[in-house]
């Protein structure tokens, strides 16, 4: 046996699986368990020419197995974890102009919809967005992309919806496949979000007009031509902004076109989201803040994945959502950052953090909220989001001899996170 292999790993005190039977999703209690192996002798993993995880075990028995073998990368692990790469099941980071100045108006006591009222929040973003070119949204993607690669993400979801008209939401979409080509550090997945505000001086009528018959069109086009490559649909179903049918059409004409279905539900007002995403069969529904007790059980029987996002719910004081009522009710749940000129936040490590202490989960459902869960709500759990030979090599390696210090250690995680590998490639050192 004389094959090369693009890496190994030596010495780890733990290897976090998260799962080890190829399961497509945690459910409800069943997040409360995550696989580990664990053995003060040390372990190896091994990753091969493909990129994928080829074989892991006692650091003496791989040394033996694979003695013949040639290693592009040996990376020592003494007495760290190995941990699947986190998953950030929501994002909108294609934007320019910060919007700071409305930290501080939050902070003395304005709402998500006064802030929005006083001509800030998302139509602020959109008209710094539309003047933006997209080199100038792309470079400033990048920016976050690495950031987030720092803090141990090697899968994002990412969406557009800073645009509100086809040319706009078109030239977001376009930054993000500019990013895609030229930085392989962090897997994207983009959704289309053109339904994410009603633009100023349209009624909501004719922004769904415009979403469904001119820009979802030109999104097909530009998929089938290979220009995009856009998986999901998402609309901000709320009061005052999309409302329960306008969002279900939109989402179906989505569907149509082959979009995943990932949408924003329930966030400030009960919407039904919940009981809407089940009949549409949508992969994912986010937030959820206000969602249904009807809502829970239909998401749970379908398995819809609920996306919370701890920090949007800690910056704008809402109530928090009733995630232990939904793991009771056997939905599975995952988690995002959320980053947005809003939520400023890249870091999934912290999220899990703000997950445990505000939504009541535990360190282990955090975990499997931010990794297999997350990748499920992205249609990439059989291939991301544990450690399982033949997945894709998305690791993290943590300096501590138990994964939990990631979460414990709040806001220390660039100092943890000691290797970050994408693809069976280091990516990232500190
Ligand atoms: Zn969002």
């Amino acid at each position: 046996m004389n094959m090369s292999n693009l890496l190994i790993i030596r010495h780890a005190r733990q290897i976090v699986h998260v799962c080890n039977k190829s399961e497509s999703m945690l459910r409800g209690k069943e997040m409360a368990h995550v696989a580990v192996t664990e053995s003060s002798n040390g372990l190896s993993l091994v990753v091969g020419d493909d990129g994928c995880i080829k074989d892991f075990g006692e650091d003496a028995e791989l040394e033996a197995k694979y003695r013949q073998c040639a290693f592009q990368k040996e990376i020592d692990a003494s007495g760290k974890a190995i941990l699947p790469g986190l998953v950030d099941g929501h994002t909108h980071p294609v934007w320019v102009g910060d919007r700071v100045h409305e930290f501080a108006m939050k902070l003395a006591g304005a709402t998500y919809m006064d802030v929005h009222k006083a001509g800030g929040g998302i139509h602020f973003t959109v008209d710094h967005v539309q003047k933006a070119t997209e080199e100038e949204l792309c470079s400033s993607l990048l920016e976050r992309l690495k950031r987030m690669v720092k803090s141990g993400t090697t899968l994002v979801e990412a969406k557009s919806g800073y645009g509100l008209n086809a040319e706009s939401e078109v030239k977001m979409l376009k930054a993000l496949e500019k990013a895609k080509e030229c930085f392989k550090d962090i897997e994207i997945s983009s959704t289309y979000c053109g339904a994410h505000a009603i633009p100023r001086g349209k009624s909501m009528e004719e922004a769904t007009n415009d979403v469904i018959n001119i820009q979802i069109p030109k999104i097909k086009e530009l998929n089938d031509s290979k220009e995009l490559s856009v998986e999901n649909i998402d609309v901000f179903c709320e009061k005052g902004v999309f409302d329960t049918d306008a969002s279900e059409r939109i989402l179906q004409a989505g569907k149509e076109i082959g979009l995943a279905i990932n949408f924003h539900g329930d966030e400030l007002h009960p919407m039904n989201s919940g009981e809407l995403g089940a009949k549409l069969d949508a992969r994912a529904i986010s937030h959820l803040e206000e969602v249904s007790d009807e809502g829970i059980q239909a998401m749970s029987r379908k398995s819809v994945v609920a996306v919370i996002l701890p920090t949007t719910a800690y910056i704008l004081r809402l109530k928090p959502p009733p995630v232990r009522k939904m793991i009771e009710a056997g939905v599975a749940v995952a988690l995002g950052s959320d980053f947005n000129p809003n939520a400023f936040c890249l870091s999934m490590p912290l999220t899990m953090h703000l997950a445990c202490v505000i939504l009541r989960m535990s360190m282990n459902e955090a975990l499997a909220a931010a990794t297999i869960n997350a990748a499920a709500s992205l249609g990439r759990s059989q291939t991301h989001g544990s450690i399982e030979v033949g997945k894709v090599a998305d690791m993290i390696v943590v300096d501590a001899p138990r994964w939990e210090h990631l979460i414990y250690q709040m806001g220390s995680h660039n100092e943890l996170i000691k290797y970050v590998i994408k693809n069976g490639r280091v990516v990232h050192s500190s």
